[in-house]
């Protein structure tokens, strides 16, 4: 039976929640007639200033903002965390009640400039995203897929060979259901926003595809929902990635146009810090293992030799801090006591000239 849900332990929501399609159809369609326009922000869940970030945006281009929460089985591999994945529901819903009242607020102090509010949460159940076969995370295994090649075997496609066929698989899923005006995407994930802008041009989708800038922590690392896995021996090291990003960009910066002027000094610094951390004692260290630092095409992501002024190129790197070893008693190990590998993804955008 189709269903919307408004019910929340600490306090009433000022919004749906719907769990089924039919009744976020009916609402969509009101607001179509109304002639209101609908921004969506597709997340996981475990929501973080990163995922704020994007509903504000969205709040400054549409009246109304649709945030689907769902942690989508077919983009995690057989052995990824997908039974692991922080779910923090009472905390999110506090989260987004919060900004709309921001935004609500906003609206009575600046009318001229209002502020869009978020309307709907859509969280459905892995029966209503995958109707008829149970989602499958193995390569070869059957179901219905949006597959984009070659850009999904490339970065993070090599090393989660699976990943982009669920992200693109659910993403047509959450736009055939919300009919969005604009959807919302973070460049954390930066190979994801070019997966999903080329779904978009691909598959004639009527929606146009919005990209907010990274949100991060004072030292510079990026917001992540799996950064709360880190505790603090890891958290301190896993900064290594947005450093060395930083160095090739101020490389770039300074006038370097070849891949080995620009990628040499950040990978000899991400080379140093994990020799750095195996050469500690196992109760000290914080070891990791880098997956790739890449200097891409930024439409295609294939690896490039040298930046082209008029393209400008993607930096981009994933590192996988490995289990912290010896964790003391008193240790604040994060998430899983440490025990859970944990990867990262960053980028730095090297915008083109003019
Ligand atoms: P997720 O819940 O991890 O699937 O992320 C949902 C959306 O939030 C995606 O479009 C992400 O790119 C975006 N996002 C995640 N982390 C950040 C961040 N640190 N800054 C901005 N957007 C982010």
């Amino acid at each position: 039976m189709a269903t919307s849900m408004r019910s929340h332990s600490s306090s009433a929501l000022p919004f749906n929640v719907f769990r089924d399609i039919e009744p976020l159809r009916t609402y969509r369609r009101g607001l179509l007639l109304e002639r209101k326009t609908v921004g969506l922000v597709p997340t996981m869940g475990a929501l973080h200033a990163g995922h704020l970030s994007l509903l504000r945006r969205a709040a400054q281009e549409n009246t109304n903002v649709f945030v689907s929460v769902y942690v989508n089985p077919t983009q995690f591999g057989i052995n990824e965390d997908l039974d692991s994945y922080p779910k923090t529901w009472e905390a999110d819903m506090d989260a987004i009640k919060g900004l709309d009242e921001e935004f609500a607020a906003s609206n009575t102090k600046v009318p001229t400039a209002p502020l869009g509010r978020i309307s709907a949460i859509f969280a459905p159940t892995t029966k209503i995203m995958y109707p008829t076969l149970p989602p499958t995370s193995a390569i070869d295994g059957h179901g219905s897929f949006v597959t984009l090649t070659p850009i999904s075997t490339l970065l993070e496609g090599r090393s989660r060979p699976v990943f982009f066929r669920g992200v693109a698989t659910v993403c047509m899923k959450l736009f055939n259901i919300t009919a969005p005006d604009r959807v919302y995407f973070g460049q954390k994930d930066i190979q994801q926003t070019v997966v999903i802008r080329r779904m978009v041009q691909d598959f004639c989708i009527d929606t146009d595809v919005r990209i907010v800038p990274t949100e991060r922590e004072p030292d510079g690392l990026a917001l992540s929902s799996r950064n709360v896995y880190l505790g603090q021996r890891r958290r301190r090291v896993a900064v290594v990635l947005a450093a060395a990003l930083n160095i090739a960009e101020t490389q770039y910066a300074a006038g370097k146009r070849t891949r080995d002027e620009i990628l040499r000094p950040a990978l000899e610094f991400a080379h140093t810090e994990a020799e750095k951390q195996e050469n500690l004692a196992p109760g000290k260290r914080a070891r990791f293992t880098i997956d790739y630092i890449s200097l891409a095409d930024p439409d295609s992501m294939e690896e490039i030799d040298e930046v082209k002024m008029t393209r400008g190129a993607v930096l981009s790197g994933a590192i996988v801090m490995q289990p912290a070893e010896d964790v003391k008693t008193d240790e604040d190990s994060g998430l899983g006591g440490g025990t859970l590998p944990v990867r990262l993804i960053d980028n730095i955008l090297l915008k083109p000239e003019g």
